[in-house]
């Protein structure tokens, strides 16, 4: 099925008590929230206390990354079954700024989508191209290639379980949205593009748009046919914001 969801995206933001009132407040109003799915991802070193303030709740679990490997000499690193272990649910791969700052290729991000999906971990993968590129008009092009290089290489029962996010790398924290019109013109391919490998499958993959997502603009972003969402980074800091944004469908 082809789900609603808001994930917010904290990044490097917060500390453990912030995040706890952050949590907090998304908690007291989530009764508002009557048709999405709301995923919170807060930093690695918050995770065990929101899962636990998390539970009896609807709201789902998130990190932001996780590591290539399974265990070992590999310093800084937190694997799936860690992270599964504090009561993850889901893990963000491929961010932009994972593949920019952290030399994250596709190579390397199709080895994390295993070690997600091997340990029970939803992916929210994330694709989408750079201003040059979609100034240069190749920006379909590029998420083909980021699709092929890591989703297609998928089984179909490993597909199933993906959530994807489509966040134009110009958009995110910029200010600068794609209008509606780019975002379900992007979705809609990307649904194209994995429906020639998966077929009637791709009907049913969760498309999230992420760039910028605010109260006042998510209602006519939410409100195209192949936006099944948003992945939130600012606005996801702000408790009233973000539950705004989970009940703009
Ligand atoms: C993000 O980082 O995933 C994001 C979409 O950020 P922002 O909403 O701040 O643009």
């Amino acid at each position: 099925m082809r789900k609603k969801i808001v994930a917010g995206n904290w990044k490097m933001n917060t500390v453990i008590s912030e995040g706890e009132n952050l949590v907090n407040g998304i908690l007291k109003r989530m009764n508002e929230v009557k048709n999405a799915t709301v995923i919170v991802a807060p930093p690695f070193t918050h995770l065990y206390l929101v899962a636990q303030l998390l539970k009896g709740s609807t709201i789902r679990l998130s990190s932001q990354n996780c590591a290539a490997e399974d265990s070992g000499a590999y310093t800084g690193g937190v694997s799936a079954k860690m992270l599964i272990s504090v009561g993850a649910q889901y893990c963000i791969i491929g961010h932009s700024e994972c593949r920019e700052y952290y030399g994250e290729t596709d190579e390397i991000l199709y080895v994390k989508l295993q070690q997600a999906l091997k340990n029970n971990l939803i992916p929210i993968f994330c694709v989408g191209e750079v201003l040059a590129e979609r100034e240069a008009n190749r920006h379909f092009n590029v998420v083909r290639v980021q699709l092929e290089n890591t989703l297609y290489r998928l089984n179909d029962i490993d597909f199933e379980k993906i959530i994807i996010a489509y966040e134009p790398v110009w958009a995110i924290g910029t200010g600068k949205t794609a209008s509606p019109e780019q975002a379900q013109e992007m979705h809609a391919f990307i649904r194209q593009t994995l429906s020639k490998k998966f077929g009637a499958k791709a009907d049913n993959t969760s498309i999230l748009y992420g760039g910028s997502v605010k109260p006042s603009n998510a209602k006519e972003i939410f409100a195209k046919p192949d936006v099944n969402g948003g992945l939130i980074g600012g606005a996801s800091l702000v408790a009233d914001d973000f539950i705004a944004i989970a009940t703009a469908f």
